[in-house]
């Protein structure tokens, strides 16, 4: 028996040393077969605590369980996330770095003269993931209890109000570039590296408005710590079920959905990023996550739309529409 094991150890340790000589031989395939052999990370473009982070830490813990190895949060801040898209563009693609952006992947190519990075040619897709309604806000202190009330104030007011957003590229910027035109006037912004600091900002009432995700809005709208004006969808949603929408209080159209997208570097093996899409479709079905995403009015994607395929596709259509709504904005950094 005791002779039997150490044979079936001598064996066994053989097999090792063959694997691993076989290993130094042929490093990709047989890396790919073994990842994740050590902890990834998920490059967020915005600070911690806000609607990104919190998205990116929720679907990190899912991620760690389905692939048992930890995915850990990296917060690569400012202009507008184009520093942390830049970052991974250029990070090894070696299965380990990954990155979670939103709508400014798409409009930051209209909004930069110059980027550091190409959305279409810099990246490997693994999946869209979950969409965001955005909401209304102003200091507590605002002098305009209602929709209409700010409207007006805001029109009256105009050269002495400030916006707060996460950089040009930000969604928080977007939605404030829209509300803005949609009301014909050219307020101050303020630029935070993510809306965390900027609700800071607004509930300390340094900043008078803000468009932020529900992610991160609605703890403070229900505590009754900010201005609430609305929501950006189209129709009312179910996180905030009397909430009304911006558009059907006069601001006709006005909707902006925050969608999200996995991406990875170009060149990170095709198996796996099919293994992190697996771990993904998991971690979406994942009843934490899905209790969670309730609570803060994230909405998970069809399974369709669960694809590589799927974020390349749609990041494309997106490029496209948004183009043309930033160039006749003129709204651009250099
Ligand atoms: N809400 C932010 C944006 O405006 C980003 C963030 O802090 O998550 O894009």
């Amino acid at each position: 028996m005791k002779f039997h094991r150490m044979l079936t150890a001598a064996a066994a340790s053989f097999t090792g040393a063959l694997a691993i000589a076989l290993l130094g031989a042929t490093p990709n395939p047989a890396q790919a077969q073994a990842w994740p052999t050590k902890a990834i990370v998920l490059v967020i473009p915005f600070a911690a605590g806000g609607p990104t982070d919190v998205m990116g830490r929720t679907l990190s813990v899912a991620l760690t369980k389905n692939l048992g190895q930890s995915v850990i949060v990296e917060n690569k801040v400012g202009a507008g996330g184009t520093i942390a898209a830049a970052y991974v563009a250029k990070a090894a693609p070696d299965g380990y770095t990954f990155f979670l952006h939103h709508n400014g992947m798409a409009s930051s190519t209209a909004l930069y003269r110059k980027l550091a990075f190409n959305p279409l040619t810099d990246f490997e897709y693994v999946s869209q993931v979950a969409d965001v309604p955005m909401t209304l806000l102003a200091r507590k202190d605002f002098p305009a209890a209602t929709f209409q009330e700010m409207i007006a104030y805001v029109k009256a007011n105009k050269e002495k109000i400030n916006l707060a957003n996460a950089g040009l590229g930000a969604v928080s910027h977007l939605c404030g570039m829209l509300f803005q035109q949609a009301l014909g006037v050219d307020l101050q912004t303020i630029p935070f590296q993510g809306t965390a600091p900027a609700m800071n900002a607004l509930l300390g009432s340094q900043v008078d408005l803000m468009c932020d995700q529900t992610t991160q809005t609605i703890p403070h709208i229900k505590a009754g710590s900010v201005r609430f004006y609305g929501v950006t969808t189209k129709q009312r949603i179910k996180a905030l079920p009397d909430a009304p929408t911006l558009s059907e209080q006069g601001l006709k159209d006005f909707e902006m959905v925050v969608w999200h997208g996995i991406y990875a570097p170009k060149g990170t093996p095709g198996d796996i990023t099919a293994k992190m899409n697996t771990a993904l479709r998991a971690a979406l079905k994942d009843p934490e996550v899905l209790r969670r995403f309730a609570e803060l009015g994230a909405e998970v994607v069809p399974e369709a739309k669960q694809t590589p395929a799927g974020l390349q596709t749609w990041l494309k259509s997106e490029i496209d529409r948004l183009g043309p709504l930033i160039r006749a904005a003129g709204k651009f950094a250099d």
